[in-house]
């Protein structure tokens, strides 16, 4: 089939159905966007949820993975409004003692303020920093393809294959190493005594030297935004209020990619999909929930250590131990007392996000999936166990419970931030070993259930669009 006479539909308007969309228009389809919620921007949307005149990041707020993405990085996305801030420090993680553990975008800085532990932290990373332009498309990639540099990427999956929480303890000496490691980890959503749970400690630090964790000026908004200008100049056409309830919706277009979790997909096209099919995406496993609150705050949170107050983000939850033990907890039916809590404060570095004097912050722990527990009392003790004082700045907060999450955006089913858990399995076969392909000619997966999984990088809606393109191709 010619490209220059197929259209395309692209349901929903996430950061992966945006990135879809613009590889479609640019091959030269004519591509719409179908978008369930009045505003786009799926996880990168961003709304005054508390106060007039503060904007917070409904979603996604700190984007190392959005910086680090060959698929944006090939957009001309500044041109279209987008601009990164970068924080003084990209990490701070305090500690009960009032000092806290720094990442540095230096690697040199971050090894000196590691003491002890310094040559063990550059020995491991500094490879992956040096070469990460290289390493990010093999990781942002399906895991099963023949990567470019193997040694590379073997050297990485060396470190990464292991479970966190031992590989800190035999690596690092020091509590402030091991707690840094482990609130990394913890960012990928599983048992830091689970095998692969090391791989995003390593890959979102070399990130941080690399790249940094950057915010966008006026909030992830900007990056659905620009996005979205982009698609539109490139001809596509973006339609909102239009929630998909089937394939059968969406006519006769050439290509359909479907920027949705598999439990969705089997709503969307059950009717039309082979039963095997059907069973394998009703074994796709979802992972824990998140409780998200942000705070309108009348001044900046007074941590005790300085630190804390150059970083755009802050890993709130003590040593190794208290993170591993609470994220090994959240398989039960309860999350337990001291979460892990995940606190970026944008407007200590972004003016626009909050009225002349007053601030913003944006915080997250991840909680058993579909848990109805409030932890709003429970995420504000952590913060005040190395922030004293921290309450009295609270002008207005707002919560979500993994159950508002979903209704806010459906792809967050349980609550859970990723896509579906990312356990070795999941990461290889994701949703199924057909990756992005379905058993329906013309119609493929794009979201963050296929690879390389969850975060703002838009590279599971590049694959899958290079794979439609190029099947499309093959039938002409
Ligand atoms: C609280 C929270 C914090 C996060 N923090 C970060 C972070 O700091 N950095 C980072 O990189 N990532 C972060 N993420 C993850 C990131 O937001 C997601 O991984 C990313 O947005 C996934 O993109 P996507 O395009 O696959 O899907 P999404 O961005 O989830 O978009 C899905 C879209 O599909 C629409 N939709 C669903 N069903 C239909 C339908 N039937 N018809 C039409 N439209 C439909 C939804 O309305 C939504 O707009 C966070 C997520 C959450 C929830």
């Amino acid at each position: 089939m010619d490209s220059s006479t197929a259209n395309a539909c692209v349901v929903s308007s996430g950061p992966n159905g945006l990135t879809a969309a613009i590889v479609l228009a640019k091959a030269g389809l004519r591509t719409t966007v179908f978008e369930a919620q009045p505003t786009i921007g799926g996880g990168a949307r961003s709304a005054e949820l508390t106060l007039p005149g503060f904007v917070h990041d409904v979603c996604s707020a700190v984007h190392p993975w959005a910086a680090s993405s060959p698929a944006f990085a090939g957009f001309p996305l500044a041109q279209y409004g987008l601009e990164w801030i970068q924080p003084p420090l990209p990490l701070a993680h305090p500690l009960d003692d009032g000092s806290a553990a720094i990442m540095a975008m230096s690697l040199d800085e971050t090894c000196a303020r590691l003491g002890a532990d310094g040559a063990a932290y550059r020995r491991s990373i500094a490879p992956m920093v040096r070469r990460w332009r290289e390493l990010v498309p093999m990781i942002q990639a399906p895991l099963l393809r023949m990567p470019v540099h193997p040694w590379l990427l073997a050297r990485f999956g060396a470190l990464a294959f292991w479970p966190a929480a031992p590989l800190a303890r035999r690596l690092f000496s020091t509590e402030a190493a091991r707690a840094l490691f482990a609130g990394n980890a913890a960012h990928s959503v599983l048992p830091l005594d689970a095998f692969g749970s090391a791989a995003f400690a390593w890959v979102l630090a070399a990130a941080g030297h690399a790249v940094g964790w950057p915010i966008p000026r006026g909030g992830s908004q900007a990056i659905a935004n620009a996005l979205a200008s982009y698609f539109e100049s490139l001809g596509g056409r973006i339609v909102a209020n239009s929630p998909i309830r089937s394939l059968d919706e969406l006519g006769d277009a050439s290509l359909v990619l479907c920027d949705v979790t598999p439990r969705q997909f089997l709503a969307l096209a059950g009717n039309r999909l082979p039963d095997r099919f059907c069973h394998k995406l009703e074994g796709y496993r979802y992972g824990p929930g998140v409780f998200k609150i942000d705070w309108a705050l009348s001044a900046p949170i007074p941590w005790k250590s300085a630190e804390c107050a150059r970083a755009g983000t802050v890993h709130v939850g003590g040593s190794l131990d208290e993170i591993a033990a609470y994220e090994n907890a959240l398989a039960g039916t309860a999350p337990s007392e001291r979460p892990f809590v995940l606190v970026a404060q944008p407007s200590l570095f972004d003016s626009s996000r909050a009225p002349s004097g007053q601030h913003t912050a944006w915080a997250y722990c991840h909680v058993p999936h579909a848990s109805t527990a409030d932890m709003t009392e429970r995420i504000e003790s952590q913060v005040e166990r190395f922030a004293p004082g921290f309450r009295a700045h609270v002008l207005a907060r707002h919560t979500m419970t993994p159950a508002e999450l979903e209704r806010h955006n459906a792809n967050l089913v349980g609550g859970d931030i990723t896509g579906g858990a990312q356990d070795l399995r999941q990461l290889v076969l994701r949703p199924t070993r057909l990756l992005y392909r379905t058993p329906l000619d013309g119609v493929y997966l794009c979201s963050s259930s296929t690879p390389p999984g969850g975060a703002v990088h838009g590279m599971c809606g590049f694959h899958a669009a290079q794979t439609a393109l190029r099947d499309l191709r093959g039938k002409a």
